[in-house]
């Protein structure tokens, strides 16, 4: 019988996993998906956003604020890339004005201390290409950008190598409790028994509540599109550009990511289907014409993919974190934005709460750091040839894009909870990321994939669950 057992393997989930490492806990992730970060953490911004934007006293605020200074410490220890390039929400009018100063005076009272108001001619010679229309703007240094599923992959990995068991392929249908034991009954007639569950389940947690008998909440899908810049276009600006907020979120934002690219979104739509994925004419549309109201000179052409987040917003428009009514079951849910932000927080805390209620002591040992797999294209020339002359593979380029090597590819594939599809390592190394959005990399892929794990090419899926990318041989 395990100790924990998580449902749902997004950022809560592997970042709630990882943290119970620290008290020695036994605990299985069980996800529906073939891989760790399939949901809405996959399909984000990617903002650590500064604080300033969640109603003071909400739980939103609460773990924003904590878990913004976790990144630079966290990201260390394990190896993904995050980068603080600051904020700016910009207004074009005197209401923008004033809502400049609500968003001022509500990170203040969130305890954010580093925002500052500046006029727009101070925003446009620190970022020429704002356009001209911008007035003023609320800057805020400490925001940051991060690659969600980068950080999600390296949180399951540390919770792996401290003794998490992911079982992916399996949903969860049904929980229920007899005495001090509890039942998760799985797809495929599998079920698993733990002292207790918690559930991270994203945009399906109501319904993973409801197979528990707990009916306390219920989440609706909302839709955001995005368009995601060529590298080319980094130029057009290294902050975060805010335009104020709505009732519905955060609005459409021009921001970098990581990786060199921009983003461009996302739209807000209120939706009854959880997993609809597929971008639509009208929300890219209103994506880059809002976008266009920031920065004036982006161009759809530079688009080398659109894509679409689904938000997990709850009629009780906050995050809702602990037990429920029914004891054991422990709720993780609602966590939209900003949840990425807030993740490493909330772990920290949900832990400590589980570790009272199991009573586990934190040990004093614990696996701290987890290195990632080298980044070929981020090396200088003499790393390079030290790197090839260890393994020759790291001398095939495989994605030219992305400039990606096949030991890189190996190593994702190879590596704890290491990649089983295509998707899975283009998350871990960018393979199929770049501009041809793997045109010409993806035989390849396929071919290392099927040759590591000593399976046929037909076997190999692009996200898992039938999604084969070869289907015979001519
Ligand atoms: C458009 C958009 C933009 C955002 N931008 C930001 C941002 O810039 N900054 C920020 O801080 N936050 C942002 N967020 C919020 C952030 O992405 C989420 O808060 C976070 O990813 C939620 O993580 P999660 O683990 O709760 O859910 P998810 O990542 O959705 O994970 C839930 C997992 O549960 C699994 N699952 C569901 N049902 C079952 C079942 N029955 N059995 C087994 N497994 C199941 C799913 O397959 C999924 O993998 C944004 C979200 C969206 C959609």
């Amino acid at each position: 019988m395990k100790d924990v057992i998580i449902i749902g393997a997004g950022v809560c989930g592997c970042a709630i996993a990882d943290a119970l490492g620290e008290y020695g806990c036994n605990v299985a992730v069980v996800e529906r998906a073939s891989d760790v970060a399939c949901g809405a953490t996959k399909a984000n911004s990617g903002i650590v956003h500064g604080g300033f934007d969640a109603t003071a006293g909400t739980l939103k605020a609460k773990f924003n604020a904590l878990g913004n200074p976790m990144f630079d410490e966290l990201s260390k220890q394990l190896d993904f890339p995050f980068r603080r390039n600051g904020a700016y929400v910009l207004a074009f009018d005197r209401a923008g004005i004033d809502g400049l100063e609500a968003l001022l005076e509500r990170g203040r009272a969130n305890g954010i201390k580093d925002l500052e108001r500046v006029d727009g001619d101070t925003v446009r010679l620190r970022n020429p290409h704002v356009s001209k229309s911008v007035t003023a703007a609320l800057y805020c240094p400490s925001s940051g950008i991060v690659s969600p599923y980068e950080m999600t992959i390296a949180l399951a990995e540390r919770a792996n190598m401290r003794g998490a068991e992911f079982i992916f392929n399996t949903g969860v249908t049904a929980i229920s409790r007899r005495g001090s034991v509890m039942t998760v009954d799985c797809t495929g007639g599998k079920s698993y028994a733990a002292r207790m569950v918690i559930n991270c389940a994203g945009v399906h947690a109501d319904e993973v509540a409801a197979a528990a008998g707990v009916h306390d909440f219920t989440i609706r899908g909302r839709r955001g599109e995005y368009y995601l810049l060529d590298k080319t276009q980094s130029y057009l600006t290294d902050a975060t550009l805010f335009q104020l907020p709505t009732s519905l979120g955060k609005g459409v934002l021009v921001a970098p990511t990581v990786h060199g690219n921009v983003l461009v979104g996302p739209t807000a739509l209120d939706t009854d289907d959880k997993d609809g994925v597929a971008t639509t004419a009208a929300g890219l549309e209103e994506a880059m014409s809002k976008g266009r109201l920031s920065v004036p000179s982006i161009s759809a052409r530079s688009a080398i993919t659109q894509f679409v987040g689904v938000r997990a917003h709850c009629d009780k428009d906050d995050f809702i974190i602990g037990m429920s009514s029914l004891q054991g079951f422990y709720n993780v849910a609602g966590i939209e934005s900003p949840g990425l932000t807030s993740a490493p927080a909330i772990a920290r805390y949900v832990a400590a709460e589980v570790a009272a209620y199991l009573s586990l002591k934190r040990k004093t040992d614990f696996i701290t750091v987890r290195k990632g797999i080298p980044c070929f294209a981020a090396m200088s020339d003499e790393e390079r040839a030290e790197l090839i002359a260890s393994d020759s593979r790291y001398g095939k380029i495989v994605c030219r894009c992305e400039c990606v090597t096949e030991g890189e590819i190996i190593d994702s594939i190879m590596r704890p909870l290491g990649a089983r599809d295509i998707d899975g390592v283009k998350r871990r190394t960018r393979a199929g990321m770049g501009r041809c959005q793997s045109g010409f990399c993806s035989p390849t892929v396929i071919q290392l994939i099927a040759d590591t794990l000593g399976v046929p090419v037909q076997s190999v899926t692009k996200c898992g669950a039938g999604s084969y990318a070869v289907t015979g041989r001519i």
